[in-house]
């Protein structure tokens, strides 16, 4: 090694002893006779004292190097004089005397500093990546991120499950997205899906007598754009044979406990056990089918209240099938008219006319609808929502997915402004009982609301024929603060149950034969009842790191635009290849 110790490892403890360290230059304080370099390696940063007149070759080399250059340093550690420590420092008891420097490669001056965080414009971090890694922050993140994988592997080996790697070239798995392809060379005119999730691979699996199998699995979906979603990501994908529902969620409700309890000692979970609250709950009380629970300002209903209000837009609302409901902010009642009309923008994306407001002042009521409201009408609200002298009643009359989707957002918005959301608190809780359809008024056809091998609730299959709407399913989200971090769900087992479901799903048999012969098949062959689950490692590592996006704990992220900067990908392939791979290029005019 061109090191005998770790720049971050060095404490009191080491003083007297010669070291040598290999690293790049932090940071350099020149002056004159004395040069400070704060070098830098994975394990953190020391101080390295480079005096002229006890090593004057040591200090010319010193003066040459700049920011960034990797440097082996040969010196004697000492501890530094009291009033001269950094308490902010792991190392800052000490500091290496230096009495050789060899400069191992220079650098060009980096496009942005290494030393701080300070905010960086995002495609110039991605087109230089390897430098924006080495920045504190990216350091950090992927060493939590490696832990959290290696923990994840530690519980489920313990609780015997096998890790098994199933292939990248496969034949389309449908997760809702578009398949990214892979054209062969062999068979001119075929081609390869690139998985979306082993999803069948998984099933089959289990089929094979596996039992419990596990992978850290990377998604290839050719989706649409949007903020936070990479083309390809990374799940901890699980299979179980011999489950039902509850024992898949004890398993992973089990993991996250042991991931916060090895790797976030800063970090509470709220609530143990988890809460588990079905779709139509979520929807109602949080407006979300992945709801915030760190806090509570729940939807209240007020229709009935307001039913028979001669107030035109909650009774034209409720006579159209609509809602009314609100959410009561906590010693809001103060805000200015400017700020409440600003509220409105949160509403409004999400389709709804407006927001109602109604602040329960000192002095007595205020809103602009309480001239239109019987003084029994604005007490009947008052006492549904039992709100407090000082409190503030947000309220929304819409269809009930406007109503839930834009309270739902206005509640987080809320939240994040009375500091109710605090990233040290995780509030994992399952999301279960989704409905297992949803009708696609663009092909017309019941799709799949999670996948089309997932199990209906055994009950529900009488619906099949009459109201498939109605059908719920054995599938459950994993939810966090907000965000929904996996799902999963009971599979069908039978091979007469997997045809149905795609003759419900508007497959013919032809097509399921082509599409899912291999495993309307393998269910023919004593197929175990099974289950499992997805989790996003990307975004649970994001949580976990108090991170908002993805790309903050992937390594080599792609823009928002699904290019990746520092490569040049996507790019055109050469002639040579196209012809090979026996491909002509059209481009749309
Ligand atoms: N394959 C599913 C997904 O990617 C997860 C599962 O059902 O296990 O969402």
């Amino acid at each position: 090694m061109l090191k005998t110790h770790a720049c971050g490892e060095l404490r009191l403890e080491h003083a007297g002893q010669e070291v040598t360290l290999a690293g790049w230059v932090h940071r350099r304080r020149d002056h004159g006779a004395l040069i400070f370099i704060d070098l830098r390696d994975r394990e953190g940063i020391v101080q390295v004292v480079v005096d002229a007149e006890n090593a004057p070759e040591a200090h010319a080399v010193a003066d040459r190097a700049r920011a960034e250059y990797v440097l082996q340093v040969h010196g004697r550690v000492r501890a530094r004089p009291e009033g001269f420590r950094n308490p902010n420092l792991p190392t800052g008891d000490v500091e290496v005397v230096a009495h050789k420097v060899t400069i191992l490669n220079p650098s060009k001056t980096p496009p942005f500093y290494i030393y701080d965080d300070t905010p960086v414009d995002e495609s110039l971090r991605l087109k230089y990546r390897y430098l924006d890694l080495r920045r504190q922050r990216m350091q950090r993140n992927l060493i939590l991120r490696h832990h959290v994988v290696n923990e994840i592997r530690q519980y489920l080996n313990a609780h015997k499950f096998l890790e098994i790697e199933t292939p990248l070239l496969i034949k389309s798995t449908p997760e809702g997205a578009r398949d990214f392809v892979v054209p062969s060379r062999l068979h001119p005119g075929k081609f390869y899906a690139l998985p979306q999730s082993p999803q069948q691979l998984k099933q089959l699996l289990m089929v094979a007598g596996f039992e419990r199998y596990y992978q850290i699995a990377r998604c290839l979906r050719d989706e649409d754009l949007r903020a936070d979603r990479q083309p390809e990501f990374t799940q901890l994908d699980l299979e179980m044979s011999f489950v039902e529902q509850e024992d898949i969620l004890n398993i992973i409700e089990g993991l996250y406990i042991h991931l916060v309890e090895k790797l976030l000692p800063h970090k509470r979970i709220k609530f143990r056990p988890f809460p588990r609250l079905t779709y139509e709950e979520a929807m109602s009380r949080y407006g979300s089918d992945k709801p915030d629970l760190r806090f509570g300002m729940e939807l209240v209903d007020l229709t009935d209240v307001v039913a028979e209000s001669k107030f035109r837009v909650f009774a034209q609302t409720v006579s159209q099938g609509g809602q009314v409901k609100g959410i009561l902010v906590p010693g809001a009642a103060n805000y200015s008219r400017k700020e409440l009309e600003q509220l409105e923008s949160h509403v409004k994306p999400y389709g709804a006319k407006g927001l109602l407001w109604m602040a329960f002042r000192e002095e007595g009521i205020r809103s602009p609808a309480a001239k239109h409201l019987t003084p029994g009408e604005v007490q009947a609200i008052r006492e549904r929502v039992q709100a407090q002298t000082g409190d503030l009643l947000l309220i929304v009359a819409d269809q009930p997915d406007v109503v839930a989707a834009a309270l739902g957002n206005l509640r987080l918005v809320m939240g994040d402004r009375l500091g109710l959301r605090d990233p040290n608190e995780l509030a994992f809780a399952w999301v279960v009982e989704f409905p297992l359809l949803e009708w696609d008024e663009e092909e017309a056809r019941w799709v799949a609301v999670h996948h089309p091998f997932t199990s209906p609730i055994p009950e529900d299959w009488a619906l099949a024929d009459t109201d498939p709407g109605k059908m719920r399913a054995q599938a459950y989200d994993s939810v966090l603060n907000g965000w929904e971090v996996g799902g999963g769900s009971i599979r069908i087992h039978r091979s007469e149950e997997q045809a149905k479901m795609f003759e419900l799903l508007g497959i013919t048999q032809e097509q399921a034969q082509a599409q899912f012969g291999h495993i309307l098949e393998a269910f023919q062959y004593g197929a175990p009842p099974h289950g499992g689950i997805a989790l996003g490692i990307d975004r649970l590592v994001a949580i976990f790191a108090d991170e908002t996006s993805i790309r903050e704990v992937m390594a080599f992220p792609k823009t928002t635009s699904a290019q990746d900067l520092m490569l040049g990908a996507p790019s055109p392939i050469s002639e040579e290849q196209l012809r090979e791979l026996h491909l002509a290029i059209v481009l749309d005019e």
